[in-house]
């Protein structure tokens, strides 16, 4: 029988937390998952292949469309209130609808109005987090632990050190690398008090190892926006901050980004 990896289950975990799932719902998809990709291994395909296999039969999207639609069902609200959102809903598209809004009578030049630029920001590159966690702190200079291959101080066991720990005392407030919006702050196994903020285009950060969390999910943060402090909590030798990003489910250098 074959068991995941804690690597390879936190590889499972962040996939479920980039679609900004609720607690009881990824940890029960994250049950489900690993199992079918255990399967899959059972039958000789690599940690890779099963991981690509699986996620395949459960985007980002459908994660999302699934947890809608349980929200959704969930909540008992009047059939008269469902109707009248679906209704809303389609009005909304048809509003959007570049055939429908549209006077086509009227000359194309009277419309002066470039509607390019209203949508121009939403189309520009979003730039890799590369701030520093702790304000005025450069990531370099208060390095305990580079991200890479290491021997896990507790565990003794080789294995991938997913982020870099920075030095620093317990309460020293931590800040959001990238606007985005919070997707775990709580609790989390041998990670301790741990902030995980979803960034456009792919990118995930989290912030572990806290003694307290400012932010709750669901809230937005911009740049350098407080959203926790410092800690020792989870499997930690002593107060530091566990700071990783990742880029598509897949966990890269912070230090990497600022180079
Ligand atoms: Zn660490």
């Amino acid at each position: 029988m074959i068991i995941l990896s804690e690597h390879q289950v936190a590889r499972v975990q962040a996939h479920l937390a980039r679609a900004g799932l609720n607690e009881q719902l990824s940890t029960e998809l994250l049950d489900h998952l690993c199992c079918a990709i255990e399967a899959r291994m059972t039958t000789g395909e690599s940690f890779d292949q099963a991981l690509s296999e699986t996620l395949k039969s459960w985007p980002i999207r459908q994660l999302r469309d699934l947890q809608k639609t349980i929200n959704f069902t969930t909540k008992t609200k009047p059939m008269l209130y469902r109707a009248s959102a679906a209704i809303a809903l389609v009005a909304g598209i048809c509003l959007l609808s570049p055939f429908t809004s549209v006077d086509h009578s009227a000359p194309l030049a009277l419309d002066h109005h470039d509607h390019s630029s209203d949508y121009a920001a939403d189309y520009s590159r979003f730039d890799p987090p590369t701030a520093s966690p702790i304000a005025g702190v450069d990531m370099k200079a208060a390095l305990s632990s580079g991200f890479g291959m290491r021997k896990h101080p507790l565990t003794k066991r080789t294995t991938l050190h997913r982020g870099i720990d920075l030095k620093a005392k317990v309460g020293t407030p931590v800040q959001a690398t990238a606007p985005g919006k919070v997707i775990y702050a709580g609790e989390d196994g041998n990670y301790g008090i741990t902030v995980r903020i979803l960034h456009e285009d792919g990118y995930v950060t989290a912030y572990c190892h806290l003694s307290k969390h400012v932010v709750e999910r669901g809230d937005r943060v911009i740049l350098g926006q407080e959203i926790a402090a410092v800690g020792t909590t989870g499997q930690s030798l002593g107060p530091h901050l566990h700071y990783e990003v990742l880029k598509d489910d897949v966990p890269v250098n912070p230090l990497a980004l600022v180079d």
